[in-house]
């Protein structure tokens, strides 16, 4: 087939931004998109604010017949003493329960929206949840055999982040380095991950803006290591570490700085799930030269590529063989769920195989969980709640096929090789908003 590239810009951008850019450097495939353009109003309203995520949640449980059980599993403040802001203890961070941790059933924690700005996984979960709660036969039979915790919105200081008087999701916690409240010297540096400035890349286009609420990527707090504690290490030790660069940086495991990824953490060393999903945004993609499809979700089932050993006790984490097959027969039949004829549904890519033992799925995946990362297209600033709804079934129909393939054990007779011969992330269509430098 002939191919076709054709370079796409948005009506507004301007001249003076593409000279500037090197995000015009490939060559561009045909975007069926759609994203927002410049000067278009971004619409976020149907999407749940953070008093209406709980009143959903508490009502699910009410009319879920003692199936679910919701409860709170920690706040977005409550941790070391100085990472607090105004509010106390923040917002609860609730963990929807069906089923218990119970070594004889299979167990799978999904949890979604640990970047504040990446709704639709939180949409998802709650159709989800209204599913499980509802029962009937199907649910029934899934529900004696496995258990499924969720926990929604991770970070809802960052869902729920005010700018100039709007409702302004980011990516970011809220939280304030200060290594004095933690007895480290004056002037240790922050994490990598901090977002020192509060700042983040505009809706609409439009640069950068800057909300001014200090916080962390929580997807770069976590440490294989669950129980690392930097106020248990040696002060002098934990100080040269992070004022040299050369260890603070993405090759090694977060600090726990944030009371969220403490809270998810306590939350997977409960119930030791044998898989494990975290549900995000990236960015656009068509399938390829020759199908110009766009790119719903892309699937991982490796974020660890390498063994990993903690610089603070020596000790070795390594993703399990197992583990690493029940998470490609996961990622596989996903992707299998998704094949509905020659339809935007099943146009999925692979996501590239990344090292990243700071992330909630690299750190859990290096402590026998099977994982599987979600991808859904797009960020609130691009995308608002365009397709919305073709994207929560995006995220809904897979989990759904897997539960019930946890619950009969035809999970296990799924060829892993499936999930390699997903066709690789490729395609790349330059969304101006799109930052390299952010990941999932
Ligand atoms: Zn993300």
């Amino acid at each position: 087939m002939k191919k076709t590239l054709k370079v796409i810009i948005p009506a507004a951008f301007t001249l003076s931004t593409i000279m500037g850019s090197t995000a015009f450097a490939e060559p561009q495939s045909k975007p069926n998109g759609p994203y927002v353009e410049n000067e278009q109003n971004i619409s976020l309203s149907s999407y749940m604010s953070n008093q209406e995520l709980y009143d959903t949640l508490k009502k699910l449980e009410e009319s879920s017949n003692g199936k679910m059980k919701l409860e709170i599993a920690g706040y977005s403040n409550q941790t070391l003493n100085g990472y607090s802001t105004e509010a106390a203890k923040g917002e609860p961070l609730y963990v929807v329960k069906f089923g218990d941790a119970d070594p004889n059933k299979k167990r799978i924690l999904i949890t979604t929206q640990i970047h504040g700005n990446e709704q639709i996984g939180t949409e998802a979960a709650i159709d989800i949840i209204q599913k499980l709660s509802s029962g009937g036969k199907e649910v029934n039979d899934i529900l004696d055999k496995v258990s499924i915790w969720i926990m929604p919105r991770i970070n809802p200081e960052g869902a729920d982040n005010q700018y100039e008087d709007s409702w302004y999701p980011t990516r970011y916690t809220h939280q304030t380095w200060d290594p004095l409240k933690i007895e480290l010297p004056e002037g240790t540096e922050a994490p990598w991950y901090y977002n020192e400035d509060g700042s983040e890349r505009a809706q609409n286009n439009n640069g950068r803006i800057v909300y001014g609420i200090p916080g962390y990527d929580q997807n770069r707090d976590y440490n294989p290591n669950l129980d690392f504690k930097i106020e248990d290490l040696n002060k002098a030790e934990v100080a040269n570490f992070l004022n040299n660069p050369s260890t603070n940086n993405s090759n090694f495991g977060g600090f726990y700085v944030t009371a969220e990824a403490r809270t998810v953490t306590s939350v997977f060393k409960e119930f030791q799930p044998d898989v494990y999903v975290d549900v995000h945004h990236r960015g656009f993609n068509t399938v390829s030269d020759e199908d110009d499809r766009s790119v719903p979700v892309q699937l991982a089932a490796v974020v660890a590529t390498d063994s990993y050993t903690d610089p603070f006790t020596g000790k070795q984490y390594e993703v399990d063989e197992e583990a690493l097959k029940l998470g490609k027969q996961v990622n596989a039949l996903s992707y299998l769920t998704l094949q509905r004829g020659f339809s935007h549904f099943g146009a999925i890519q692979k996501y590239p195989d990344v090292n990243l033992p700071g992330t909630a799925l690299g750190a859990f995946a290096l402590n026998d969980a099977a994982i599987m990362l979600i991808e859904i297209k797009g960020q609130s600033q691009t995308l608002g709640q365009k397709q919305s709804g073709m994207l929560k079934e995006t995220v809904k129909a897979p989990l759904y096929e897997v539960f019930k393939g946890l619950a009969d054990g035809s999970i296990h007779t799924i060829d892993p090789q499936i999930y390699d011969d997903i066709p690789p992330s490729s395609n790349r269509i330059s969304d101006p908003t799109t930052r390299d430098d952010e990941g999932f």
